[in-house]
């Protein structure tokens, strides 16, 4: 069979359908609302909530094979969907990468280092914290996403400030990092592995605002981001892609803040600087097709178009040289929502320095 389910229908799968239809495969939706930006694209859709069991059922008999753009999707819904297709990154790791308990726990497993965590079920558990050392970053286990569910502590006066938490809790210690980096590891059916080229991200209010590829850094740091990525990817035997966020701290240390175990904002670079970009590498994975080296052929900046002011640019980006624009097809450019991107391309080595960025980057 050549359809790919893929559940959810943002942007993300907007662009995973339009790698799909590229290799010949036909694209299905699962999404709650009947318009969205993958719908747009795809061959069908249904519509439904994503844990009522008939949708499911509805939704995996028009499939070949399933996977993910939205990573919520209830352990009930995800056995189900199990039950009838290949789900692929597999029910396992969504469901880790949905805990920040249980993430952390396997990344520790996968003997890559974490910033210092503990555990907050309750108000009690907030005591430890002056021990545990401050600043610390509180954030909720579950559903977090752009800096959302974030209590941010920088001693005991503000702890003894803080009331109805959201718990349970990861109490994080606030990393000093020079750099925000991540890496997009591919794991193919046969077990190879593919990661794109190490980037550094850069955020604005919480949202990702900037990636550069590759990342401004020594070689030997970003062949170690690479390889901790593998092994994460090895150590929950990923079928798929998943973006790893990590931080390189000021005392050197590499340590990984989270997983996502799907195309990720962070990889939407490789659109334009690598022949085959995230989103063909993805669903290579899934389909079982080979996975080619993530060679990338150019440098790149991307700069994600958010909420209506990025997008009263997009008449000058059109304009320009080297940019390429990628919008998702939403109507109401809300302020925070992401409505699109942009690639701006250099020669290989050619990634302008600090001083030239703010040029480049006119905000
Ligand atoms: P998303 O899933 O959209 O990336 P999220 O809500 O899951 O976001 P995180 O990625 O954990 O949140 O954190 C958001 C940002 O907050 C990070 O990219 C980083 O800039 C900052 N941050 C998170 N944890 C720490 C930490 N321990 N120390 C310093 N900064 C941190
Ligand atoms: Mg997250
Ligand atoms: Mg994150």
């Amino acid at each position: 069979g050549r359809t790919i389910g893929i559940v959810g229908g943002g942007q993300l799968g907007r662009m995973s359908a339009m790698a799909a239809a590229r290799l010949g495969y036909r694209v299905h939706i699962l999404n709650t609302a009947a318009t969205s930006p993958a719908i747009e694209v795809a061959a069908s859709a249904t519509i439904g909530s994503y844990d009522d069991p008939d949708t499911l059922k509805a939704f995996a008999e028009k499939c070949d094979v399933v996977t993910f753009e939205f990573e919520n999707v209830s352990a009930e819904g995800l056995a189900l969907l199990e039950h009838y297709r290949p789900v692929r990154p597999s029910g396992a790791i969504l469901q880790v990468s949905q805990d920040r308990i249980l993430e952390k726990t396997r990344l520790a497993k996968a003997g890559v280092a974490l910033a210092p965590w503990l555990v907050i079920n309750g108000p009690e558990d907030l005591e430890k914290l002056p021990d545990f050392g401050f600043p610390v970053i509180l954030k909720t286990t579950r559903f977090g996403y752009d800096g959302k569910g974030q209590f941010r502590v920088a001693n005991a006066e503000e702890l003894s400030e803080l009331a109805d938490l959201p718990y349970p809790l990861v109490a994080e210690k606030k990393i000093d990092f020079a750099r925000e980096l991540s890496v997009m590891v591919a794991r193919g059916l046969d077990g190879q592995v593919r990661c794109f080229d190490t980037v550094e991200n850069r955020h604005r209010d919480g949202i990702l605002d900037i990636t550069l590829a590759p990342a401004p850094i020594e070689p030997a740091l970003a062949y170690e981001a690479q390889n901790m990525a593998t092994k994460i990817a090895e150590e929950l035997a990923l079928v798929g892609l998943m973006g790893v966020e990590m931080f390189h701290a000021f005392d050197g240390t590499l340590l990984v803040n989270e997983i996502a175990p799907r195309p990720h904002n962070s990889g939407h670079w490789t659109m334009n600087a690598c022949l085959v970009d995230q989103f063909e590498m993805h669903i290579r994975a899934v389909t079982g097709l080979p996975l080619p080296p993530a060679t990338r052929h150019s440098d790149a900046i991307m700069h994600n178009l958010i909420g209506p002011d990025d997008m009263a640019r997009v008449p000058s980006i059109l304009a320009a040289e080297g940019a390429a624009l990628h919008l998702y097809g939403k109507n109401d450019a809300r302020v925070g929502r992401k409505m699109g991107h942009v690639n701006t391309i250099f020669p290989k080595g050619a990634l302008p320095g600090e001083l030239a960025l703010s040029s480049i980057l006119p905000k």
